[in-house]
């Protein structure tokens, strides 16, 4: 049991009267003394008179001398007890037993009448109700001011709670089976049952969230309802479904918003349940209930609400702020202070500072506008704040403002928003713009845009680079005009271009527009199409770019390519283009002669196919050679060519090398040479016999001497015969020597033979000291018989060069013979002269140098120039040819060496200066 029903009971000291009807329906007539009991000396009634005696209920049949206790109901409020004696000068409140099992409330006293005892009752039932209703009331008010204080104390987590309590106490005293508040959903657009009691033994109406629709829109929103089963549910037929067919009672409750709730008591009967309670008590429970809570929903709403714009200013970085006029101070929201870095509390401040946190350049224009603000002028200005570091970006913040109310209720309230972002990338996109007006001002290119206009494209704008470029403007192609100025050749691709744009969304193009002179310009257009969100075509945006000189001197490129290509297809050269691994990717009619194919077939074909393996090998390491320092690279190569034994091609490569230094490809231009290079044989071959025409006479020496010795050896060994003294030793000693002086013999003639022969096609490796000994073998003897002194020192190392040994032979023995015929020249000047003739050999890393000195006296300075010159030569006629030098020159040149003179201090000084052949080529 609550307080309440404590309070109430202790009241009334029984529990509210169960009765039919209300106590109000009493006749007015029944007030006076209605009701006389004659009562014996011990209470028993002897009889009865007055109006109301009809109103008592029967006795049961059969009850003899009734006593005055069985016409009072049982436990009422005055217990008679004793006999009318002791009750005397007492007044009695009685309740007797009525017609209808109602209750009659009576107050009276007794008196003595001789024997009897009087006992006159008057009918106080309306005064009784009138205090039941009362205490009702106040019951009523304690109970709603205890609900209402429990709603607005109680914690706002707990408020569903504490509500739920209030309702279930309200609804147990009461008596009430199903208890529902409904409120008003402003999401829902309809009533919902906010929250709800069921109790134990009721079926379950409702439940708390449900949603009632708008079924108790159209109710009286100023008294209570009440449903009966027969009459009520058939006024309201939409609450028959909310009551489930059952009696109800509704009470709503008003605020300044209109019916904002209703209590709905379910299953109840009001009239039964609650008798006492008027309709304003209901009202007011109701309020108790619903006041409060509404106010605390709208609190909590409030709060939210409050709290999400606090976040929603903290986030944008903006807040309010408001002017008071009279202090000249301004209010700023807290983090709209946090925003502008001021200290910490310091939400109010005086308008003077709060301008000097704006930049100097707004400043003035800002108290202007707040100062027409107060005029009633909105407000809106964007302006940067003061930093003190002029380097870091600007601050901008938006700033709107409004006057609210007039006179001295006004008030100047608005917002700062930080809008840095925006204005750093409008002022980024400003500068952007500018430049990219800048570019497309001064470069060759025109900015169009064409609008979609029934199917066809008309030009709606043109960047100003437009006027410059062709010297028309816009007015001067609209209205379809714009084709006039494309070239009559190129229109029919310009409609192309047109459908092209309009059908696939894009279209690049080149054709010749006139300008205003009547010159045509080459230009490229690109353009795409835009289309709106339903995909039809809005306009064209597009780019001219003027490519009058790119296509003249492609044209011009093409022109000279094809000149180039005739040239090279005609030249008499062989050129050729291949990669590092001599796969030709072109070659020229010419070559293509020479391997006996057409042109055609030589991409692809390996050049190295018509190289000897050594060749090829000294090919490929002369192109592994090339470097983008030294890209160019001559040679003699030798090929085998079909049908011909032997061909010899000047050779000139240069390589074609990436970004990275790797060789790429290679373009080569070959001469055929084959035919000077067998003169050059034949020259040397001539040069060779006309050595050995001089060395003749050296020569018969040479064999002379063996021949005899010979001679002398026969001569004695015939004359020891014919002496018949002969013995065995001498003889052996004698054919010995023969024998010895015809190899010497066979060895000069096997030499001269060798050495007349032709050289071989092939380089080989040789060791130069083997020249020297040839050389000497065919003219030491003869030297030395002519009184010359040879100075041959050993060489002391090993070295091999590449070449002919013949060859080398062939230019020591030309040193040799023209040392040879200085110093006999000069030997006739001086009787006592000495002439010798050094042969010595050096060598350092890389090269060999053969030295040939004599003591001739050298050779004239102004001649040293010219010796080497082909038929050069300072002897008579008939005795000097002039080939000897310039023949070893070539031979020496040819072994990739050097032939160098000079004087000396006693003649002439020769070097012959030959590389030295690599490990790897000797070994081949
Ligand atoms: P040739 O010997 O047939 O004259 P070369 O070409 O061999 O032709 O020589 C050209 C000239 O160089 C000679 O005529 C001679 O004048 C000069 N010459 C060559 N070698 C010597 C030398 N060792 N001393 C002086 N003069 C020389």
């Amino acid at each position: 049991m609550t307080s309440g029903d404590k309070l109430f009971g202790r009241f009334l000291g029984r529990q509210p009267l169960a009765i039919d009807e209300p106590q109000a329906a009493v006749p007015p007539q029944a007030i006076g003394l209605l009701l006389v009991l004659v009562l014996d000396q011990q209470g028993r009634v002897l009889s009865m008179s007055g109006p109301l005696r009809h109103a008592l209920a029967q006795l049961p049949p059969g009850i003899e001398g009734a006593h005055l206790n069985d016409y009072i109901v049982p436990g009422s409020t005055q217990a008679l007890e004793g006999r009318p004696a002791d009750w005397s000068g007492q007044v009695l409140d009685l309740e007797f037993r009525g017609l209808g099992r109602k209750t009659l409330h009576l107050r009276g006293w007794v008196q003595r009448w001789s024997q009897e005892w009087h006992l006159q009752l008057l009918d106080i039932g309306d005064l009784i109700q009138q205090r039941q209703q009362a205490l009702s009331r106040e019951q009523c008010q304690v109970f709603a001011a205890q609900i209402s204080e429990q709603l607005r104390l109680c914690n706002l987590t707990r408020l569903a709670d504490v509500l739920h309590e209030q309702l279930a106490d309200l609804a147990r005293y009461w008596h009430i089976p199903c208890l529902g508040l409904a409120l008003l959903d402003e999401q829902e657009q309809g009533w919902v049952i906010h929250s709800c009691y069921t109790a134990h033994d009721a079926p379950r109406l409702w439940q708390d969230g449900q949603v009632l629709g708008t079924g108790l829109d159209s109710l009286n929103g100023n008294t209570p309802l009440r449903l009966n089963q027969v009459q009520g549910l058939n006024e309201h037929p939409r609450l028959q479904g909310i009551f489930a067919h059952r009696e109800g009672f509704l009470v709503p409750y008003r605020d300044d918003h209109g019916v904002a709730a209703w209590l709905l008591c379910g299953g109840y009967t009001v009239q039964q349940h609650a008798p006492n309670l008027l309709d304003r008590d209901w009202l007011m429970l109701t309020a108790a209930l619903a006041g409060p809570l509404l106010s605390r929903l709208r609190e909590h709403r409030h709060h939210l609400h409050l709290e999400r714009l606090e976040a929603l200013q903290g986030l944008l970085g903006a807040g309010w702020w408001e002017l008071c006029p009279g202090t000249s101070e301004v209010l700023l929201a807290s983090q709209l202070a946090t925003s502008l870095q001021l200290p910490e509390n310091s939400m109010r401040l005086p308008v003077q500072a709060w301008l000097e946190l704006i930049h100097p350049a707004d400043r003035d224009e800002l108290g202007s506008r707040l100062q027409a603000l107060q005029l009633g002028k909105p407000l809106l200005l964007c302006v940067r704040l003061h930093t003190p570091d002029p380097t870091m970006p600007a601050r901008w913040y938006r700033l709107q403002g409004q006057a609210l109310g007039q006179g001295e209720n006004q008030r100047l309230v608005g917002f700062m928003l930080d809008i840095s972002d925006i204005k750093n990338q409008q002022q980024q996109a400003a500068a952007a713009h500018a430049r990219l007006d800048n570019l497309i001002a001064s470069s060759p290119a025109v900015i169009y845009v064409q609008r979609y206009l029934e199917g066809a494209l008309q030009p709606s704008f043109f960047s100003a680079s437009l006027q410059p470029l062709l010297g028309w403007n816009l007015e001067d192609c609209t209205d379809g005009r714009l084709v006039d100025w494309v070239h009559p050749e190129d229109r029919d691709l310009y409609f192309q271009r047109c459908r092209q744009l309009l059908r696939e969304g894009s279209v690049h193009s080149r054709y010749r527009l006139r300008d205003r002179d009547g010159d045509y310009h080459w230009v490229l257009d690109e353009a795409k199409l835009l289309r709106d969100d339903l995909g039809l075509p809005v306009e064209a945006v597009g780019l001219w770019l003027d490519v009058t000189e790119a296509t003249l001197a492609t044209e011009q490129v093409r022109q000279s390519e094809e000149r180039y290509r005739i040239l090279v297809e005609d030249s008499p050269a062989m050129i050729c283009r291949y990669r590092p691994d001599l796969t030709l990717t072109f070659g020229n009619r010419p070559l293509a002669a020479y391997l006996e194919c057409s042109a055609e077939d030589l991409p692809g074909s390996n050049l190295g196919n018509w190289l000897s393996a050594e060749q090829r090998e000294g090919f490929e390491r002369r192109i592994s050679l090339l470097s983008p320092e030294f890209p160019v690279s001559t040679a003699e190569i030798n090929l085998q060519l079909p049908g011909r034994e032997h061909a010899w091609w000047v050779w000139s490569d240069r390589g074609v090398f990436d970004d990275q230094g790797r060789l790429q490809e290679i373009q080569a231009v070959g001469r055929d040479n084959t035919e000077v290079r067998r003169s050059q044989q034949q020259l040397t071959q001539s040069a060779k016999m006309a050595t050995l025409g001089e060395m003749a006479t050296g020569l018969a020496h040479e064999i002379n001497q063996p021949l005899n010795v010979m001679r002398m050896a026969i001569v004695n060994v015939l004359k020891r015969l014919d002496n018949g003294d002969i013995q065995i030793d001498y003889l052996t000693d004698k054919l010995k020597r023969i024998d010895t002086q015809v190899q010497r013999a066979a060895r000069v003639v096997d030499h001269m033979r060798v050495f007349g022969r032709r050289s071989e096609v092939e380089q080989q490796p040789f060791n130069p000291a083997q020249a020297i000994d040839g050389t000497l073998s065919l003219l030491a003897e003869g030297m030395r018989g002519k009184g010359l002194e040879l100075r041959i020192s050993e060489m002391g190392f090993e070295v091999q060069v590449m070449g002919f040994v013949d060859q080398l032979e062939q230019v020591l023995i030309n040193l040799l013979v023209n040392a040879r015929d200085a110093l006999l020249a000069q030997r006739e000047k001086h009787s006592d002269f000495k002439p010798w003739i050094s042969v010595y050999g050096q060598r350092d890393e890389h090269s060999v140098r053969l030295w040939v000195e004599d003591n001739g006296g050298g050779i004239d300075p102004r001649l040293l120039e010219r010796i080497f010159e082909p038929f050069f030569t300072t002897k008579p006629v008939g005795v000097g040819t002039g080939l000897g030098l310039s023949v070893s020159y070539g031979i020496v040149e040819n072994m990739g060496g050097r032939l160098s003179v000079s004087n000396g201090q006693d003649g002439a000084r020769f070097c012959i200066e030959l590389p030295i052949a690599p490990a790897d080529q000797i070994t081949r």
